[in-house]
């Protein structure tokens, strides 16, 4: 089996930006079967699925993977050859700082002030609220200090919107914080 698969590009093809930004070097856009966007993943695990036939290339890079056996263009694109429905334990990936910030477009959920965010538990964890992606919101610290250990309406505080699991372009976003333009069409769909 081809396993050990590293990016060396073909001698005189064409940088592409993939090669020269180094945060998304080794990342990978994975489509679900219906081309909708539900992943990213590394270079090595894209490859994986290409050599099984579980995904087919969508884009591909100018320069090529050498491994002992198998050469083959870089992959940007993959699409599951077969539909993965998405589970909704699948869907509730870890609660990062960042994610929560990302799915509440960077903005305090009480004020919409976008200096000095913090994470905040809405129904506070002294009152058995959970650390769920119900229960969090990106919050400004002078809210954050207000609201202190009360509930939201004990202070007359009020949610702008209604905290949820956010979408898989959310965790795309996260992991990827600078979207390489051949992913862009997929994004926006
Ligand atoms: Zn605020």
């Amino acid at each position: 089996m081809a396993t050990a698969v590293t990016p060396v590009p073909a001698r005189s093809a064409s940088r592409d930006e993939h090669q020269r930004r180094g945060p998304t070097v080794g990342r990978v856009l994975v489509l679900n079967a219906t081309f909708e966007p539900i992943n990213v993943c590394t270079v090595r695990r894209a490859v994986v699925l290409l050599l099984k036939e579980k995904a087919e290339v969508i884009e591909h890079a100018e320069w090529e993977l050498h491994s002992a056996t198998t050469t083959m263009s870089r992959p940007i694109v993959i699409r599951l050859v077969t539909y993965v429905r998405i589970p909704r334990d699948t869907h509730r990936r870890k609660i990062t700082r960042r994610a929560v910030f990302a799915r509440d477009n960077w903005t305090c959920q009480y004020c919409g002030s976008r200096a000095n965010l913090t994470v905040d538990h809405v129904v506070p964890r002294s009152k058995g609220g959970p650390s769920s992606w119900e229960n969090i919101v990106a919050s400004c610290a002078p809210c954050n200090r207000r609201k202190g250990n009360a509930l939201p309406r004990q202070v007359g505080m009020r949610l702008l919107r209604q905290p949820r699991t956010p979408s898989p372009h959310v965790f795309i976003q996260v992991a990827t914080p600078s979207i390489p333009a051949a992913w862009r069409t997929y994004l926006a769909a």
